[in-house]
C-alpha cells in the first residue's frame, strides 16, 4: 500500500477534504481551503481537543481571543526582535530555502535558534553538498535571519504603515497571557489552573512545504497552565503522559509516535519536548509541549507596566506563575488523522480505499441510501429515515449510482455505517446496516437505528 502524500493529497482532493488556496487563481502558496468533509473533519479535530483539554480537566477555562493585538504585545514577546527563520537565497534561481533545513538534511545540527553568525559558519562547512530544492545548482547567498510575523494596517491609516504596523497573531498563546489577569479577575479560578485557545495564527514561512503541514496561515490549539514556580517540573511532567495518551486514546499507533527533546533550549525555558508523528516524510513535529518558566507573563508586566502578580489567599505566597505550554496544530493533526487512518484493502473481491478513522472523527457519521433511485417509495422512506438521524447525527442522503459505487464514496471518506432502505422496509420498517471497516451487513429495526449508529 502506498501511503505517500501524493496519494493522501489526491484523495483528500477528490473527495472534497482539502482544495489549493486560491486554486481558481492558480494558487497561492502555504495557503489551503477546508472542503466539505474537510470542514467536518477539523471541526471534530478541535472538538475532540476541546473536549479533552477544557471539558474533562477540571481547572483549565477556554478563551477566543481576538487575531490583531496592540502591536507592543509582539514587542514584549520578542516576536518584532526575535521571531525569525535563517533564510538562504539561490543565486541562480532566486528560490528562497530554509538554512536550518539544508544543514539538517545535509546531516549536520542547525536549528531556528541559532544567531545568524553561528548558523552561516555551519552552513560554511556543508555548502558544496547543498542543492537548491528549486533548481538543483549549488550556489546559496549567506544565511540572513527573515522575520515570520505577518503585518496588516488594521487601525492605521497613514500611507507608510509598515514603518509602524499591527501584525496578525504568529501564535495564539499570546492572547492567553494577555487576559491572564482578565480570567483570574473574572472567573473562580485559583493556581494551578489553565487557559485554553483554539485559534488562526499566521507565519510568514520562508518555504511552505509538505502540504498542511507549514502553512502561512494555520490553525492553533494551545493550552497554558499557570503553576507555582516549585510546580513547574511536575506539572510538565504530567501533561507530557497527559498529551500522548491523548493521540492514543485516539487511535493513533505507538510506533508511529515519538518524542524529541530540543537540542537547544531557549535561554528563560526549562524544557521543551515534542511530539513527533510519523507523517509520509518522516517524523517530525506534531505538538510542542513545553516549560517556560515565567517569562511571558513577566515580559508582559515588564512591558505593560501592569502587575501579573498572583497572590495565593490561603498561604499569602505572592508570585509570578510559570507557564506549561501544550501547543499543537489543528492541520498537522488533520494531516496525522488523514496519514494514520488511510487504507486500502480487498472487500468482498474488489480493491477499495478506506479511511478508518475514530468514530468522533468521521466527517458524517451515517449514509442513508434508497436501495433504488427511481422507486419513489424507496426514497420517500429513505429520506424520512435520513431526516430521522439527521437530527441526531452528522447524516448524508445518497442516491447516486449503484449501492458499490455509494459504499466506495462512503468508505473514502471515512463514514461508519451506511444504512440501506430497500422493498423489505416497506413491509417491515427493517434496514440494512453495513459497517465500514468489516463490511458486514445486518438487518435491524428502524426503530434501534440511532442507538446503532450513535457512539
Ligand atoms: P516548526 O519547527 O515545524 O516550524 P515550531 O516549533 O515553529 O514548528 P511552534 O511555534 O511550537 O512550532 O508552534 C506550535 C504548533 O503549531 C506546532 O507544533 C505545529 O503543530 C503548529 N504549527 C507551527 N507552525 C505551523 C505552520 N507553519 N503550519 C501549520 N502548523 C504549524
Amino acid at each position: 500500500m502506498t501511503k505517500d502524500l501524493d496519494t493522501i493529497a489526491a484523495l483528500a482532493k477528490r473527495r472534497g477534504f482539502i482544495y489549493p488556496g486560491s486554486e481558481l487563481y492558480g494558487g497561492f502558496v502555504g495557503l489551503y481551503d477546508y472542503g466539505p468533509y474537510g470542514v467536518e473533519l477539523a471541526n471534530n479535530i478541535k472538538a475532540a481537543w476541546w473536549r479533552a483539554m477544557v471539558q474533562l480537566e477540571d481547572n483549565i477555562v477556554g478563551l477566543d481571543s481576538s487575531i490583531v493585538t496592540h502591536p507592543k504585545v509582539w514587542e514584549a514577546s520578542g516576536h518584532v526582535g526575535g521571531f525569525s527563520d535563517p533564510l538562504v537565497e539561490c543565486r541562480e534561481c532566486n528560490a528562497r530555502s530554509r538554512a536550518d533545513h539544508l544543514i539538517e538534511a545535509a546531516g549536520e545540527f542547525a536549528d531556528e535558534k541559532m544567531t545568524v553568525e553561528e548558523i552561516n559558519a555551519v552552513f560554511d562547512t556543508v555548502r558544496e553538498k547543498v542543492a537548491c530544492p528549486n533548481c538543483g545548482k549549488k550556489n546559496f547567498s549567506d544565511v540572513k535571519q527573515f522575520n515570520l510575523l505577518v503585518q496588516s494596517n488594521l487601525g492605521n491609516f497613514n500611507e507608510d504603515w509598515s514603518t509602524n504596523p499591527t501584525y496578525l497573531r504568529g501564535e495564539t498563546c499570546q492572547g492567553i497571557y494577555i487576559n491572564f489577569k482578565n480570567v483570574l479577575d473574572t472567573t473562580r479560578v485559583k493556581v494551578p489552573f489553565g487557559i485554553a485557545q483554539i485559534g488562526k495564527a499566521f507565519r510568514n514561512e520562508i518555504a511552505p512545504r509538505q502540504y498542511i503541514f507549514r502553512k502561512r496561515e494555520f490553525e492553533q490549539m494551545e493550552m497554558q497552565m499557570f503553576v507555582h514556580p516549585d510546580k513547574e517540573m511536575e506539572v510538565y511532567e504530567a501533561w507530557r503522559e497527559k498529551r500522548m495518551q491523548y493521540y492514543l486514546t485516539l487511535g493513533f499507533k505507538e510506533e508511529n509516535l515519538q518524542w524529541h527533546e530540543h537540542e537547544n533550549l531557549v535561554f528563560y525555558a526549562k524544557a521543551a519536548w515534542d511530539i513527533e508523528y510519523k507523517y509520509p516524510f518522516g517524523f517530525k513535529e506534531l505538538e510542542g509541549v513545553h516549560a517556560r518558566s515565567d517569562y511571558d507573563l513577566t515580559q508582559h508586566q515588564k512591558h505593560s507596566g501592569v502587575s501579573l502578580n498572583y497572590k495565593d489567599q490561603a498561604t499569602g505566597d505572592e508570585y509570578v506563575p510559570h507557564v506549561v505550554e501544550t501547543s499543537v496544530g489543528v492541520d498537522r493533526t488533520f494531516l496525522a488523522v488523514l496519514t494514520e487512518f488511510y487504507d486500502e484493502d480487498e472487500l468482498g473481491g474488489e480493491q477499495r480505499t478506506v479511511l478508518r478513522l475514530p468514530y468522533a472523527l468521521a466527517p458524517v457519521k451515517a449514509a442513508v441510501f434508497p436501495l433504488l433511485k427511481n422507486k419513489p417509495e424507496l426514497v420517500e422512506k429513505a429520506q424520512s429515515v435520513f431526516h430521522y438521524l439527521k437530527g441526531e447525527v452528522r447524516a448524508e442522503f445518497d442516491d447516486n449510482g449503484n449501492i458499490g459505487k455509494r459504499y466506495r464514496r462512503q468508505d473514502e471518506i471515512g463514514t461508519p455505517y451506511c444504512v440501506t432502505i430497500d422493498f423489505d422496509t416497506l413491509e417491515d420498517d427493517t434496514v440494512t446496516v453495513r459497517d465500514r471497516d468489516t463490511g458486514e451487513q445486518k438487518r435491524i429495526p428502524i426503530k434501534e437505528l440511532k442507538e446503532t449508529v450513535m457512539r
